[in-house]
């Protein structure tokens, strides 16, 4: 029997990965982890009966510890805690379906154990890809892409050998904005950005994927995860969201992964590679679809997009500066406290501002978070 524990369970992904669990009834939940959802963490310990649970804060552990006392689990808190669940002895596989580089160091701590990742923490490999994928390497364990499009690269070079790339083509649905010039992005509110045309995610990811960052994000993260070069990748618009990515070989041949926008299917197939399983669901009916277009991405307007790539180019401590100062900035947005354009503004004024560490460690990476976090709070 599979054993998983789950970072961030009551999350987007973290409640869809526990749906897959429930439809196949042959995997064990050991471990899950909340932030401050601690209802909805009550609920899933009581359905999947795990050994340990933890939640960021201590007061809320104790409420949990007291709503649960008639279970066997633990509850645990904090940084610790996320720890222990990411090594918790039981698992063979960690989900990292927690929001932002507070994964860093539990996935770490998962691969020491040996544990096989689930990774749907993008922020982990945009910031510390120099040093989660040697480890992986080092102890043996594999990094399973749960985001769609990575996971549409991973099913591409199943059998391939990835030396044979020639280019990894990232689709991107291009967010509800898609064809909008600099003017009108100036006044999207919250509920526009909110709006994604084809997927249902959470909040930061949604807001991400209108300005486009989240295709930076991805770029950095693909790079990392299939040891190309950063001009191997090249972006693509395919509004219908049909085609998840595609990888073009070196004689010309390009092999697609297509679906219907499910992250049940990427999160299952993580789950059990190499293995495929039967996911209930809406399949595609090529007839009905008609076409499927494709467009350049418009790093002008999205300028974003430009932005990641030249923060991946500069590599070392720049890809934190650049997710560090959009996490903050899209908080800030859905707080209503900056227009959506300022999400660009703001990540350039903290790209421009910075002096890049060549080869950061944990600690550096989470220095340089806090002190982007610090610019932006005193002059936002
Ligand atoms: P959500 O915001 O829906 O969920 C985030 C999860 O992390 C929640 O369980 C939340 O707990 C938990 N969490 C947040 N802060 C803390 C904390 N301080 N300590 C412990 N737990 C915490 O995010 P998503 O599921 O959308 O995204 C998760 C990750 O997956 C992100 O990195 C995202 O980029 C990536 N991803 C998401 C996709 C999607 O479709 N949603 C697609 C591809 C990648 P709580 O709610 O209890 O506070």
């Amino acid at each position: 029997m599979r054993k998983i524990a789950i970072l961030g369970s009551t999350g987007s992904i973290g409640t869809q990965t526990l749906e897959v669990v429930r439809a196949n009834g042959d995997i064990q939940v050991t471990a899950l982890s909340a932030g401050r959802n601690i209802r909805l963490l009550e609920q899933q310990i009581r359905e999947f009966c795990p050994r340990l649970a933890a939640v960021w804060d201590e007061a809320d552990a104790r409420s949990l510890r007291t709503a649960v006392a008639d279970t066997e689990v633990r509850i645990v808190s904090g940084m610790e805690g996320l720890r222990e669940v990411a090594s918790c002895e039981e698992s063979s596989l960690l989900v990292t379906a927690i929001v932002g580089m507070i994964g860093i160091v539990p996935t770490i701590d998962a691969i020491r154990a040996g544990k096989d990742i689930a990774l749907a923490n993008k922020e982990t490999l945009v910031t510390a890809g120099h040093i989660i994928m040697p480890l992986a390497k080092e102890y043996g364990v594999k990094i399973l892409p749960v985001d769609s499009e990575h996971s549409a690269i991973f099913q591409a070079l199943n059998g391939e050998n990835a030396k044979q790339i020639d280019k990894i083509l990232l689709t991107a649905s291009g967010g509800p904005f898609r064809g909008w010039n600099r003017e009108q992005l100036k006044a999207v509110r919250v509920e526009d950005a909110l709006k994604h045309p084809n997927w249902a995610m959470g909040q930061k990811i949604t807001i991400d994927s209108a300005s486009m960052v989240n295709k930076g994000l991805e770029v950095m993260e693909a790079r990392w995860l299939f040891g190309t070069e950063l001009d191997q990748i090249q972006v693509v618009i395919q509004p219908q969201s049909i085609i998840h990515s595609m990888v073009q070989f070196t004689d010309g041949a390009v092999i697609a992964q297509l679906g219907t926008p499910d992250m049940k299917l990427p999160i299952q197939y993580a789950l059990y590679y190499p293995q495929r399983r039967f996911l209930a669901g809406e399949r595609l009916d090529f007839a009905k679809i008609g076409s499927i277009s494709f467009e350049n991405p418009d790093p002008e307007t999205f300028r974003g997009l430009a932005y990641a790539f030249e923060a991946a180019e500069t590599g070392g401590s720049m890809p934190t500066v650049f997710n560090a100062a959009n996490e903050r900035a899209v908080s800030k947005f859905l707080a209503r406290k900056i227009g959506f354009t300022d999400i660009y503004e703001i990540i350039r004024f903290c790209m421009d501002g910075h002096r890049v560490i060549e080869d950061p460690d944990v600690q550096q990476i989470l220095d340089t978070e806090q002190s982007v976090y610090e610019i932006i709070e005193s002059r936002w």
